[in-house]
């Protein structure tokens, strides 16, 4: 068992952030700045941070008190115990909110992310659900995605988080889900990196999969828009409207929820951290950090010269250790893994998905768009820029 090795390779990187032209699509402006500055210029526009904002907070925060009346909860807070979740929590409970907090268990969760969730629920003494994934079913689909040879493979995941979100609030009547998506922390994802529907998840799992997916929360479109539109359960991101600051936010969480730091961003997850870090960068080319220094760079809170540096480090510190852990656990021999590596790359757009739908209803979209449905950034991912 070897650990291949990592090289950075990029030829013109946007002169403002760390993307680069290994990202399909991206175009750079006269100014050598790149489509992803220009979505960040947009966001940043549209949510400043002065008295209006905190105006449009606080009547946001009004909204969802009054539709939570006679309730015993007013809004639903996805939690991973990662900074960005527990801070959205903090921030719900300090404005007043009575959020369940809901958490999705793959059975990948490192010890330190379930003392984090629990360490914060009982000193904001917010009630926690866990729905619990079995394992075998979940074990298959991510088999599955890997076999696809798609970057995608963490979908199963985002998407079941999504799925549980809103079946959560509907079963417990709540007309409020709060993210913990930062744009001037995370930034954009490329729509190359990351896709995700049902349809894409059941096409793969046919093609690829073992088993029958029976209990794997899978939400399709016809669901998402029952919950939307019947239903009337809204999205929001609480963080577009707060000030935040990562050494004072760290600080925060370590003194007051006994917040642990397990360092860089989704570490939460033994596998989302193997996933990005070794399987991303080596055998796709994707290296997720350029989005998180990126954003970190252009909301001020590192240079761009010490974010070049990082990344052209190689992000994965695991070692054979971790490599052996994450193929043992997905029942994969070092050559079945290999060979997994070799396969030709494949996108989203190779597999059945609503993509081709939602691309011919752009118009209808982006008046649903103005009704708030639709989280920014994935309607400008999708519409404005298509990358
Ligand atoms: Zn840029």
């Amino acid at each position: 068992m070897k650990i291949e090795p990592y090289s950075y390779n990029a030829d013109k990187v946007c002169k403002r952030c760390v993307m680069d032209d290994t990202v399909p699509g991206i175009e750079f402006d006269k100014d050598g700045e790149c489509t992803f500055c220009k979505i960040h210029d947009d966001l940043k526009k549209k949510y400043p941070l002065n008295s209006n904002t905190s105006e449009k907070l606080q009547s946001l925060v009004n909204k969802i008190k009054k539709d939570g009346e006679g309730q015993e909860y007013d809004c639903i807070v996805g939690v991973s115990g990662g900074r960005d979740s527990t801070y959205t929590l903090y921030n719900a409970v300090k404005l007043g909110l009575r959020p369940l907090a809901v958490h999705f268990d793959n059975g990948w969760n490192s010890e330190i992310a379930v003392q984090n969730i629990q360490n914060a629920c009982e000193q904001l003494d917010v009630d926690l659900h866990t729905h619990v994934a079995n394992w075998e079913e979940f074990k298959d689909l991510q088999r599955s995605f890997l076999l696809a040879s798609v970057p995608d493979a963490e979908v199963p995941t985002d998407w079941a988080i999504f799925s549980v979100l809103f079946k959560e609030a509907a079963r417990n009547n709540i007309k409020h889900i709060v993210h913990g998506h930062s744009f001037r922390t995370e930034g954009t994802t490329p729509l190359s990196w990351t896709y995700m529907d049902g349809k894409y998840i059941k096409n793969i799992q046919k093609e690829f999969g073992t088993k029958k997916i029976k209990s794997f929360p899978i939400m399709n479109m016809w669901q998402y828009a029952y919950y939307s539109f019947f239903k009337q359960i809204k999205q929001h991101r609480i963080l577009y409207y707060i000030p935040y600051d990562e050494k004072e936010i760290f600080d925060l969480l370590e003194n007051e929820l006994n917040w642990i730091n397990y360092g860089d961003k989704h570490h939460e997850s033994k596998y989302t951290s193997f996933f990005q870090a070794y399987i991303l960068t080596r055998k796709f080319n994707i290296d997720k950090r350029k989005l998180h220094y990126s954003a970190k760079i252009r909301s001020g809170q590192i240079l761009r010269k010490k974010a070049l540096e990082i990344i052209k480090t190689d992000p994965y510190d695991g070692g054979v250790k971790d490599l052996e852990y994450c193929l043992k656990k997905l029942d994969l021999t070092y050559d079945e893994f290999e060979d997994i590596m070799n396969l030709p790359i494949k996108s989203f757009k190779d597999y059945n998905t609503y993509y081709p739908i939602v691309r011919s209803i752009k118009k209808p979209i982006k008046l649903i768009n103005r009704l708030g449905i639709i989280p920014d950034t994935v309607y400008k991912k999708f519409f404005l820029f298509d990358i």
